[in-house]
């Protein structure tokens, strides 16, 4: 039983990021672990986080969707937890992965304003219209509540059932071209490296400087949320781009591509930050995609593929599904990745740009729940 929570809750740490390039709605963690009815279980619970993830994921129609998740401090002191998810939450926190607040005010909603992104919340945000005009648009606070088959998304305010996205704002686009620096030592927002868990350095190499949230601003001065202090500008951030997985048809997960880190993508890749398809490809597909099969690289803004495999890849110009246009890829050759370009692994194994490459096939999520079939059983039907 315990060993089992704790897998689900490693699922869960794989949905939750401060990344303004990976992450898909922003959510109040306070508010989501209290929502009760969703499981009829204790006060507070970890899970309902997981239960509210893949929500979004099925209504998204795509899996491994992260969200941007802000803590109240007091939670890591919350008696209702369990100490393992303390635990959990604390080691979160340490790694950047959310956003601890000693007082989280509005946090939620100015993230939300600056990356576009959807609020899964039940609070109405009554008052606060003028201030975010976007509160009143369909699809931009949707209330998870609970569903037959778990969670379903309603409108408290605006309308809509879906999830909508505006993109950044002009203000976070200003603030994200640049990277941002907390006087605080070991801050795990803008801080330089160093503090944290035990794989903090590790996860961080993926993440920063890249990754780093956005900053907040107070009277225009960008500012840690984390500790109020004003953030030094240490020049401007690393280009990225985000690529995206899809396996028989469905976008399986995202990941991000910068200029100082090559990313290996195959069956099981060796190098820490490597892709791994494995858990989704059938026998046939194990067998003739490599461990490390692919590498991509950025370089001066273009996307650079490179066959590391012993069978080869193909590349699908402008997505072309046609087999005729399909160009072969050999062992040790290179290509630029054109607008639309799509690098396939074996048929239905497919790699792009996040934004050319929509889940296209019938809907069949791999649940973060799935990582405990008997703990998912264990949650009552509602
Ligand atoms: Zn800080």
């Amino acid at each position: 039983m315990r060993f089992e929570i704790s897998k689900v809750l490693d699922a869960i740490e794989g949905r939750v990021c401060t990344d303004p390039s990976l992450a898909r709605a922003v959510v109040d963690l306070a508010e989501v672990i209290r929502w009760q009815d969703l499981d009829g279980g204790r006060p507070a619970s970890l899970l309902r986080l997981g239960m509210v993830i893949d929500a979004l994921s099925r209504q998204l129609e795509e899996d491994s969707v992260p969200v941007y998740a802000i803590v109240h401090r007091a939670l890591l002191s919350d008696a209702d937890l369990t100490s393992n998810e303390r635990m959990v939450v604390r080691r979160w926190a340490d790694d950047g992965l959310v956003e601890v607040l000693d007082n989280p005010g509005d946090r939620m909603l100015e993230v939300a304003d600056l990356l576009g992104l959807p609020v899964l919340s039940r609070v109405r945000f009554d008052g606060l219209g003028g201030r975010y005009p976007w509160l009143g648009q369909a699809g931009r606070v949707l209330a998870p509540v609970p569903g037959a088959g778990g969670p379903v998304f309603i409108a408290h305010v605006g309308g809509g059932q879906s999830p909508t996205t505006a993109g950044r704002s002009p203000v976070a686009a200003k603030l994200l071209a640049r990277q941002w620096r907390c006087p605080e030592p070991g801050c795990a927002l803008f801080g330089s490296g160093g503090g944290g868990g035990a794989f903090a350095d590790l996860a961080r190499v993926d993440r920063a400087p890249a990754g780093q949230p956005p900053p907040s601003l107070r009277n225009g001065v960008p500012t840690c949320p984390r500790h109020g202090a004003r953030l030094g500008d240490a020049g401007p951030r690393p280009r990225t781009e985000v690529l995206a997985v899809r396996i028989g048809g469905m976008v399986r997960r995202r990941f991000v591509l910068t200029e100082s880190q090559p990313v290996l993508v195959g069956r099981a890749p060796e190098q820490s930050g490597g892709i791994m398809l494995g858990q989704w490809l059938n026998d046939e597909a194990r067998r003739w995609v490599s461990r490390n099969h692919v590498r991509f690289e950025l370089r001066v803004g273009e996307v650079i593929v490179t066959d590391t495999s012993t069978n080869g890849s193909g590349i699908r110009p402008r997505g072309s599904m046609a087999e005729p246009d399909r160009l072969p890829l050999a062992p040790q050759q290179s290509r630029v990745l054109g607008e639309g370009d799509v690098v396939e692994l074996y048929p239905g194994v497919q790699i792009g740009r996040a934004d050319e490459l929509p889940s296209a096939a019938p809907f069949t999520p791999a649940s973060v729940m799935a990582e405990a079939p008997t703990m998912a059983m264990r949650l009552p039907r509602v």
